[in-house]
């Protein structure tokens, strides 16, 4: 007999890996140049020159045995030390290089912190729409998941936030800029989840944390300042990964860093350091953990997603589809033209176009469009987005 828990997460895949799937069997058919895949999240851009040159760098400087061996369990200290300073530099932060644990990127970040914190009976609260992936952590962390609706832009409801929170709230997880509507929480937003949260530690006197996931960080479409959590809440940790700003999602490099003020930090850094041995996510790449100090504050080419969401706002705005105004990430959350988000998706497949139903982030009605896609791609499924909009105005003549 095995895990029941295991083989539920495998075989109720996220509509994300089965759309993507579907999308690669049709690519070997047609050519991929005639699907519009426009489904999952893996940067379409080349990661920064300073990359490559990096790896050279690391292969042809530093000895091999030091280069590839297992590290500390929570990662070298040096590389440590230059992230911290970095954020410290950059946010004018004062958080500390022994407060830091690097991971196998954010999904392993996530699963370690959830765990490192669950306890019989803890709730995790999460902002819909929401990564899907944080039902699996939540509830294979023997804790339940309580969901917080959006209001009309997709932030998260306060009135329904303060009802949510009792006194098994154990931690509230956020994500700016969003997966999947590309929203952005700016500091008031940040602030006011900060306000409601230290309320609700002093009723029910004991820590509630913050969980900021922040794969998408440095990929804001506007001028803004970024509100570095850490800055507001006392009790907060921040997960990053370095997938998605320098396209090396196949690599799984991140981190978890906890706050320096959080009153029981040595307790909770424990448990992480317990909760990476017990999933067995210690030592993140040695090779990687040697490069990223010199990679720090290198992106992308961050214009080329901009040109593609500008490319995908004209292009729907001409035809009539309808999208959340948003700033940030590689996505477009567009309205469902059907009533059932799943059934628009399948349908959408019929014009060989792959985009995700909103249901697998918790939300009806909308749709994921993912602009890491290529330029070409884009501006190439004109014509499929045109005669699925004109598909379904027929439809409403029909009824
Ligand atoms: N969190 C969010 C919101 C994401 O969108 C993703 C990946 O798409 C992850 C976490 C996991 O990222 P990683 O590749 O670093 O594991």
């Amino acid at each position: 007999m095995v895990n029941k828990k295991s083989v539920a997460y495998s075989v109720n895949q996220s509509q994300i890996i089965l759309i993507s799937n579907k999308s690669e069997i049709l690519k070997e058919k047609i050519g991929k140049e005639n699907v519009f895949d426009f489904s999952i999240g893996s940067p379409s851009v080349y990661p920064p020159k300073e990359l490559n040159e990096e790896i050279m760098n690391v292969i042809n400087n530093v000895d091999p045995i030091e280069l590839h061996k297992y590290t500390q369990d929570l990662g070298l200290k040096d590389t440590r030390t230059a992230i911290v300073d970095y954020l410290n530099k950059k946010y004018n932060l004062d958080e500390s290089p022994d407060y830091i644990y690097l991971t196998h990127g954010a999904s392993s970040a996530l699963s370690i912190t959830i765990n490192a914190l669950a306890s019989k009976n803890d709730e995790f609260i999460v902002f819909a729409p929401y990564f899907a992936d944080y039902n699996v952590y939540i509830e294979n962390a023997n804790s339940k998941v309580v969901v917080v609706s959006p209001d009309k832009n997709f932030l998260p409801d306060f009135h329904d936030f303060k009802k949510k929170i009792n006194k098994h709230t154990k931690a509230v997880i956020i994500n700016s800029p969003n997966n999947p509507t590309g929203v952005i929480y700016d500091e008031s937003v940040i602030s006011e989840i900060s306000n409601i949260l230290r309320k609700a530690e002093a009723k029910y006197k004991h820590p509630i944390y913050l969980i900021s996931d922040e794969p998408y960080r440095e990929l804001i479409f506007k001028d803004m300042e970024y509100p570095f959590v850490t800055k507001y809440y006392d009790n907060s940790i921040v997960i990053y990964s370095f997938s998605k700003v320098i396209s090396i999602p196949g690599e799984r490099f991140g981190y978890i860093l906890l706050s320096n003020r959080m009153a029981d930090k040595d307790e909770v850094f424990n448990a992480i350091k317990g909760s990476g041995r017990a999933l067995g996510y210690l030592c993140a790449s040695t090779m990687f953990q040697k490069m990223i100090p010199s990679l720090l504050g290198k992106t992308a080419d961050l214009d080329q997603y901009r040109k593609n969401k500008k490319l995908f706002e004209d292009m729907f705005d001409e035809l009539g589809y309808e999208y959340v105004k948003s700033d940030g990430a590689f996505y477009l959350f567009i309205k469902s033209l059907d009533e059932d988000s799943v059934r628009f998706s399948e349908v959408a497949q019929k014009f060989n176009i792959f985009i995700v139903p909103s249901e697998d982030f918790g939300v009806k009605g909308y749709e994921r469009v993912s602009y890491c896609a290529s330029e070409e791609s884009i501006k190439k499924s004109y014509n499929a987005f045109k005669s699925l909009k004109e598909y379904y105005e027929a439809q409403k003549w029909k009824t």
